[in-house]
Parts: structure tokens; sequence; C-alpha cells
């Protein structure tokens, strides 16, 4: 029986993880498929307190995995597949074992979300992607395409002017969602054109199998044409992780999990925390605050458990 678990390696889930282990607790984070979350595919944080130079996203992570560590914390790349909370424990399956804890801490996050069009699951990976960071180097001299108006188009669309020739950035309406500040920097960036009132209708494969160009419409006019692009970079937000708690932990009509008080689910010892129910602000700070709650939550209620 361990004492915590943490789903999710994250922001939430590793800040979480320091909070338990320095508290003694040992917990064992089970980190799934993307270790350390969407931090360890962006680029520069400019807002995490304590940094005024900026730090690279994923060495934010690598430094937050060693300070848990440090307290004793415990790894395994385990993904979660199925809840079963019980009066006095949980149990949770991950991979194909399970597993047995007096309290949980669900900090599983949010994942990129795509368009939905035709091949796009063939096309990830031949010049579809939701990462610039992991893939922008692939794409020297050539244009590219980044989908979206928020901050994560911006960033992504600032990152491109590195490798690629031309970056279309291509959103549905005629103003940017993004933060005013990356917002009037990709305004002020020659080497980024904006599209607006646009969305993308097709993807165009070459004979290989590689992107070559997407079907734009214009949502005013209705007007269609191809734009010639070696890669394509969706960047239109994020949908909570939560496939494991369907039916069991309540969630919004989003899908976002819903906290009670504090950091409480409605199953007692079960916390909550990070951009798996945040729908609002979803910063790395905010995660890392609501870890630390969601942590000394568990702890106070194994406290009163006598564990
Ligand atoms: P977001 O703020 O939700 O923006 C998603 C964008 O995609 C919006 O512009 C939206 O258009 C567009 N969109 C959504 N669905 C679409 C679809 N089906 N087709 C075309 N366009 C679609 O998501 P995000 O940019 O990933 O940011 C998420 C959070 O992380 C935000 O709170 C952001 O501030 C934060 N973040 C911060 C930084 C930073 O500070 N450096 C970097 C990245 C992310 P509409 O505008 O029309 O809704």
């Amino acid at each position: 029986m361990e004492k915590v678990i943490i789903v999710g390696s994250g922001c939430a889930g590793l800040t979480a993880a320091i909070y338990a282990a320095r508290a003694n607790l040992s917990p064992l984070v089970l980190e799934g498929r993307q270790p350390g979350g969407q931090l360890s595919t962006t680029t520069m944080v400019e807002n995490f307190p304590g940094f005024p130079e900026g730090i690279d996203g994923p060495q934010l992570i690598i430094n937050m995995h060693e300070q848990a560590e440090k307290f004793g914390a415990r790894f395994a790349y385990s993904e979660v597949t199925d809840y079963d909370p019980q009066p006095d424990h949980v149990r949770i399956k991950a991979d194909d074992e399970w597993l047995e804890t007096r309290a949980l801490i669900v900090a599983s996050g949010a994942s990129a979300r795509w368009l939905g069009l035709e091949n796009e699951e063939k096309l990830v990976g031949h010049g579809l992607t939701s990462c610039a960071t992991c893939d922008g180097a692939f794409y020297r001299n050539v244009p590219v395409c980044v989908i979206g108006g928020g901050d994560s188009a911006a960033e992504e669309s600032l990152f491109l002017t590195r490798f690629a020739s031309k970056v279309y950035l291509i959103h549905r309406r005629d103003a940017l969602r993004a933060s005013k500040i990356m917002a009037d920097r990709v305004l002020a960036c020659e080497q980024i054109e904006p599209i607006w009132n646009t969305v993308v209708t097709r993807y165009v494969p070459d004979e290989k199998g590689e992107m070559s160009a997407v079907v734009l419409r214009n949502v005013q006019t209705h007007e269609e044409r191809e734009l010639p692009v070696a890669c394509v970079f969706v960047a239109i937000g994020h949908d909570p992780n939560t496939k494991a708690f369907q039916g069991k932990l309540e969630t919004d009509p989003d899908g976002y999990l819903l906290v009670r008080h504090l950091a409480e689910s409605k199953h007692p010892g079960v916390f909550i925390a990070g951009d798996v129910a945040d729908r609002v602000y979803k910063q790395a700070i905010t995660a890392a605050g609501s870890g630390c709650a969601a942590a000394m939550e568990a702890e106070k209620y194994l406290g009163a458990l006598g564990k």
C-alpha cells in the first residue's frame, strides 16, 4: 500500500511530489507517456517567478524532477488506465498492474487538440505536429504554418522564425487571443504573416505522404485557396487527460475535473491539481500552486487517518 501516488509529472505533479516527499510520504509519481507535461515541449518560460532572465521549459521540469527525487519521490513511466476508489484507499491501474494507495493526486494535465481533418493521424510526424520545439528544426528554409491565435500559437510562430523561411499564422478570427506582449511580438515580426479569418479545411500530402500544402477557407468570403507549406504546427489549445477517470470523478461539460473544496474531489483521499481541472489560468505557476495545495491536503488527510 503506497501512501501517496501522483498521476502526472508536469508542473502540478512535480510540485505535489516535492511537497509530499518533503513531508516524508515517499510519493510514487506515475509519469505517463509524456513525462514533464506541456512544459517539456515549450521554449522559454518568462513568467515563472524567480527567473528574471526566463528559463527553458524542459530545464524547469528537470530541476523540479531533481528536487522531488532529492527528497525521496519515486518515478515510474506507467500510464494510468483505470481507477477504482475504495472507502479507505484507492486502487489505480498503471499499465497492467493494479496499485493501491491511501491518497491519490490526479495531475494528469491536458493534451494538444487537433483539427479532426482527413488524414490527420497519418500525417502526424510527416509534416504535421503540435510541437514546434520538438520538430521546428527539421523545417529549415521552407515555409510553414501555425494554426491558432493563443499564446501557444504566438510562441510557436516566434520560435519557428529561427528555422523557416516564412511562418504563416492562420487564425479563424481577426484578433489574437494571445497575451498582449506575445501578440505585439508576433505582429512586429516580419517573418510571420498572419492570415486572418481563415480556417484550414484540408491537408495536402505529396506523393510520399509528406505535407506539401493546406487548403484555406476565408470564413467571411468563403473563398478557398491552397497554401504551400512543408509543415503544419497545430496550436489550438488542449483537452484535459481524464480518460481513466471518466464517469468516476466529476467533470464539467468540457471534461475538466471538478474540484470540490481546495484540492478535494468527490472521493475521500483523491485530490486534483493542475491543468486537468483548470480551464481558466492554465499557467505553470498556477499548476505548481495547485500541486502544492493537493499535496498539503493529502498530507492532512493521511494525518487524520493516522497513516
Ligand atoms: P488557447 O488560449 O485556448 O488558444 C487556442 C487558440 O486556438 C484560440 O485562438 C482559438 O481561437 C484557436 N482554436 C481553438 N479551436 C480551434 C479550431 N478548431 N480551429 C481553429 N482554431 C481554433 O490555447 P493555448 O494558446 O494553447 O494557451 C493555453 C493557455 O496556456 C493559455 O492560458 C495561455 O496563456 C497559456 N500559455 C502561455 C504561454 C506563455 O505565457 N508564454 C505560452 C503558451 C501557453 P479563438 O481565439 O477564436 O477561440
